[in-house]
């Protein structure tokens, strides 16, 4: 009989909700699923609220897999524990950021867990044992890189990267979608590009290893960056993608249209083409064989570009205006005039994502960052000229950030406030497991640390005008749900993204993509508008 396997997506629920960011529905676990499948498993994907509203739907499988990241422990624990009730000698299977951990392993019930991506150790694993629960009686199944279990302590080696053939031979799951709140509203991650190509390395590590300045990772051949001699984990200091993902690989334009024109055909209306980097995307095929281990050069693969984009952007739910394409970060350095008019041609209205990280070129350079601040002050007036919608991601308590790092970064957030920058993000370093920066300490809030606190301010300051500039314009916006905290409400999400909505408005509308108009500026977050029109009713609630 085949195998059945109930794959969670556990991602960002943390205690058991999410706190933020309630719209999104990731790729990984829908690879997870579609992967299973083409093995020859029975699986199906569930989205961590559906199992705890329906927790008998477990009761039908032979396998319970997770998906989460660190973050989650205490979700996944909930639902180790409501497996173990439910199906005492069945199967829990680990996968996901989550599984990085050896310590959050130690402390979970689990029997396998996947380190790193899923493919090769689950096609190795249908080989040698043609079912999960076999591999998971048998101690010996760590000997496949990328396997771990209990016995072991959580501790194993990060599985081998999926070659591109791999990842292309089968499609990511797109029903299971339906298994997720709101999901005609959500955005749903579309993989484009898996891996990084910034094999540079911060000139430090947390235990002590400091770089010896070989320049090999900078300037070496590509197959030359792939190794350290001091063994620094490539990539960003605080970011564990290259290490875990390996160099980019970017799937087939036709298996992406493939997926996005399934998912728009179901009632999905915002999709976003998910990359580490989307200026990555078939930047691989121009120097292959080859590793893409270079962040700079050679520059963006144009026409791989243009052909995802204007097959993507001419799908009919998007032409007719009730579907949008979505994209998230690119690297400055590989933006130059062609690429913000390529991009402000099919993505017109839309935000694009930029990792400037600090304003401190000297802070850049010691953590491995491969573009400089006036290379992010070029992209994101290129890209703001194109008509994109430039969003800044800053980071402070970074290892080895000073006062003069901090004063760069706020005269920065002076500089870009000129450009009518709309949203500047702020995140708090967080060590991550399996990166150079895994030891060090998590500073405190902004907001407690003098110089962090001035930079918080003037971000928070930055994006509160920059919500103003709101009032009175027309948004297309989808339905989610009703809002809870004020009767009569409706929540709705910009088609092209945007701070929630909130909407006068019968919960018969719920599902329908409108037009509104915003009226009230409510929080950072969350603004208030009346609707015009009703354009479509795109969701079967
Ligand atoms: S981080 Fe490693 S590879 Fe890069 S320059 Fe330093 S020693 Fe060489």
């Amino acid at each position: 009989m085949t195998e059945r396997i109930a794959v969670i997506d556990v991602n960002a629920r943390r205690e058991g909700r999410r706190y933020s960011t309630l719209d999104v529905i990731g790729a990984g676990p829908r690879h997870v699923v579609g992967f299973l499948r083409h093995l020859g498993f029975e699986a199906q994907l569930y989205s961590f609220e559906y199992v705890v509203r329906h927790p008998r739907c477990l009761e039908e499988y032979d396998i319970l897999a997770i998906s989460a990241m660190i973050t989650d422990y205490v979700a996944v624990n909930t639902l180790v524990k409501l497996w173990r009730k439910l199906q005492p000698s069945k199967p829990i299977v680990l996968g996901g950021p989550l599984t990085l951990s050896p310590s959050l392993l130690q402390a979970l019930d689990f029997d396998i867990a996947i380190v790193g991506e899923c493919e090769l150790p689950l096609e190795e694993i249908a080989q040698r044992y043609g079912s999960l629960s076999e591999a998971a009686r048998d101690p010996n199944v760590c000997s496949i890189k990328g396997i771990t279990t209990k016995l072991r302590g959580g501790k194993g080696e990060i599985s081998r990267w999926a070659p591109r053939d791999v990842i292309e031979r089968y499609t990511p799951d797109i029903d299971g979608v339906k298994r997720y709140d709101f999901w005609w509203a959500c955005r749903v991650y579309v993989e484009i590009v898996r891996g990084c190509s910034n094999f540079y390395r911060p000139r430090f590590a947390h235990d002590g290893r400091r770089c010896l300045g070989c320049n090999l990772c900078r300037s070496g051949s590509l197959e030359q960056r792939m190794k350290c001699p001091v063994n620094i984990p490539p990539g960003c200091g605080y970011c564990s993608v290259p290490l875990v993902h390996g160099p980019p690989r970017s799937r087939s334009v036709d298996s992406v249209v493939n997926e996005v024109r399934s998912l728009l055909n179901l009632g999905v209306t915002r999709v976003v083409l998910s990359a580490p980097d989307f200026l990555d995307y078939g930047r691989d095929l121009l120097v292959h064989p080859q590793p893409l281990t270079d962040p700079r050069d050679p520059p963006p693969n144009i026409d791989a570009i243009e052909e995802l984009l204007r097959k993507v952007t001419t799908l009919p739910q998007v032409t007719e205006g009730t579907a949008a394409i979505l994209i998230e970060n690119v690297k400055p350095c590989l933006v130059n005039e062609y690429v913000a008019e390529v991009l402000g041609r099919y993505l017109r209205g839309t935000p694009v994502f930029i990792g400037v990280e600090s304003g401190s070129d000297a802070l850049l350079e010691r953590i491995g960052r491969p573009s400089r601040v006036e290379e992010c002050i070029k992209a994101i007036e290129l890209l703001k000229r194109a008509g994109l919608r430039p969003y800044i991601y800053l980071i402070h308590g970074l290892p080895s950030e000073t006062d003069y790092d901090l004063r760069r970064s706020l005269e920065f957030v002076a500089r870009v406030r000129k450009l009518g920058i709309e949203k500047i993000v702020l995140y708090r370093f967080t060590p991550l497991p399996r990166t150079a920066f895994e030891g060090f300490p998590r500073p405190p809030p902004a907001v407690a640390r003098s110089g962090a606190r001035e930079l918080y301010n003037a971000v928070t300051k930055l994006n509160r005008e920059s919500k103003r500039t709101l009032l009175g314009k027309r948004l297309r916006v989808v339905i989610a749900s009703t809002y809870p905290k004020k009767r009569g409400y409706l929540v709705a999400y910009p088609l092209r993204h945007g701070p929630t909505t909130l909407l006068r408005g019968s919960p018969r509308l719920i599902g329908a993509v409108c037009e509104a108009v915003i009226e009230r500026i409510v929080s950072d977050r969350l603004v208030e508008g009346r609707i015009v029109s009703v354009i479509k009713r795109i969701a079967r609630v």
